[in-house]
């Protein structure tokens, strides 16, 4: 059995978190160390640790996830302004938890798609 890890505790309510929307699918919360004004990760109710173990039995959710990141978006007054979405995969797409997860970031300009090596 794969581990799980904190976003499955904040799931069921074990562990605090600002969480601001959960329904059978995906639960979502706010970033506890938050990057711009609004940044919030969704995730699934079910643990799969990166994007690359997604199953097609994972549609319904990965298309939840979406249909959430709008509604909360919208909720956060961001929808006019814009936002960007990210999902990082393993260790080149520096992703820190197992638990898949899709960071909702805006609320100001968010910057170039990615920042070049140094
Ligand atoms: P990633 O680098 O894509 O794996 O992003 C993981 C994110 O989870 C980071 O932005 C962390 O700040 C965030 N994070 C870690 N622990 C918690 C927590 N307990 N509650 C809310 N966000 C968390």
């Amino acid at each position: 059995m794969i581990e799980e890890t904190i976003f499955s505790k904040i799931i069921r309510k074990e562990l605090p978190s600002d969480m601001v929307y959960q329904d059978e699918l995906v639960t979502a919360f706010r970033d506890i160390s938050p990057r711009l004004p609004t940044h919030v990760l969704i995730i699934p109710n079910r643990h799969i640790p990166t994007v690359d173990d997604i199953t097609d039995d994972d549609e319904a959710a990965m298309g939840r996830m979406l249909s959430v990141a709008r509604k909360i978006a919208r909720e956060e007054g961001i929808s006019e302004s814009g936002y960007r979405l990210i999902i990082n995969c393993r260790e080149d797409g520096r992703q820190e938890v197992p638990h898949l997860h899709m960071h909702l970031l805006g609320g100001e300009d968010v910057g170039p798609l990615i920042s070049k090596k140094g």
